[in-house]
């Protein structure tokens, strides 16, 4: 989720100053966040969410450390013990239900992995005058493939959607979504607020770098085993609780409120992943520090040689191709 604070460029500046260390590539990198910061007032959105139905999951499954082992399969004892620790960890900053919670994922990875998996398809856009062949062929040849290989669908879809309640912050609309059962990203209503192509294609890669994050999390992974999806979560949220981790400019993941403390870090966590990674390809002069680095690389790029700052310029370049062509005489 995503959301627009009371006063948004002083809290970016408050945590501007934190993050980047070079004084040329952080002069860079505000004129550049100022300027998309500028876009997303416009659009008065918003969200941009995991998936809720996997969220709400979390509180109702009750199984235990022992059970989920056995469920691993794993026979070596130093492995078990490990992974014990590890779930161990993790109960006691999310509650025993987070026990739960990663077993349904991985469930779900699993009957996913079986679905023959097509090429992405991109749908919907053309109600925004877009051409959907023109968006899939700048995502298809600028973000990793391995990290688009959890992806089978993006669509837009002109429909208006409720924030889910979750997060308690005061934003209105949900922006875009994962669906963790299908694959797909979702966008909702809210690009049409912007008047010009160029800030609704700006906008809508924005946001889908962010939900490529999520695509690519400990939950929605297909292809991961259980034992990867606790020391994903678990690293992750070491990395967050360290001090000077990263926060987005917008102040989102902090703003995000829940009277229990273990799911509000839960999500706050889901959220700071999201943000490591949309942060990541959309803004790349930003300068994580080397344990986000590590986690990127690790977890993101499955180890993929990947230009973050070469790819965004290319994707810039489709922009431009696209802004040159006028859709309606294309179809
Ligand atoms: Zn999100």
């Amino acid at each position: 989720m995503k959301e627009i604070l009371d006063n948004p460029l002083e809290q970016y500046q408050e945590i501007e100053s934190k993050t980047a260390k070079n004084e040329n590539k952080k002069e860079k990198w505000t004129a550049k966040i100022r300027k998309a910061l500028s876009i997303f007032i416009a659009t008065g959105l918003v969200t941009l969410s995991a998936d809720p139905v996997l969220d709400s999951k979390i509180y109702f499954n009750e199984n235990h450390i022992g059970k989920f082992i056995e469920y691993t399969g794993e026979d070596n004892e130093i492995k078990q013990l490990e992974m014990e620790y590890r779930l161990k960890e993790l109960c006691e900053k999310y509650s025993v239900n987070i026990v739960g919670f990663l077993k349904t994922a991985d469930e779900g990875a699993r009957e996913n992995r079986e679905k023959e998996k097509g090429p992405l398809k991109v749908e919907g856009f053309e109600s925004l005058g877009i051409f959907n062949e023109d968006l899939k062929e700048m995502w298809d040849e600028t973000y990793p493939k391995n990290a688009l290989n959890e992806v089978s669908r993006v669509a837009y879809i002109s429909k208006s959607k409720q924030n889910v309640g979750d997060y308690n912050i005061s934003g209105q609309m949900m922006a875009a979504g994962t669906n963790i059962l299908s694959n797909e990203i979702t966008f909702f209503k809210s690009l049409e607020g912007h008047s010009k192509k160029k800030d609704i294609i700006g906008t809508a890669d924005w946001f889908f770098s962010h939900e490529l994050g999520h695509m690519n999390d400990w939950a929605h992974t297909d292809n991961l085993t259980p034992e990867e999806r606790i020391e994903f979560l678990q690293e992750v949220t070491q990395s967050f609780l360290m001090e000077g981790s990263f926060r987005d400019v917008l102040g989102y993941v902090d703003s995000i409120n829940n009277p229990d403390q273990q799911k509000q870090l839960f999500y706050k966590v889901g959220e700071y992943w999201a943000g490591l990674c949309e942060y990541y390809f959309t803004f790349p002069d930003i300068q994580f520090n080397s344990l986000e680095t590590a986690l990127i690389e690790k977890w993101l790029l499955k180890g993929e040689k990947f230009d973050n700052l070469a790819m965004k310029e290319k994707r810039v370049g489709y922009v431009k191709k696209m802004l040159e062509t006028n859709y309606y005489d294309k179809k």
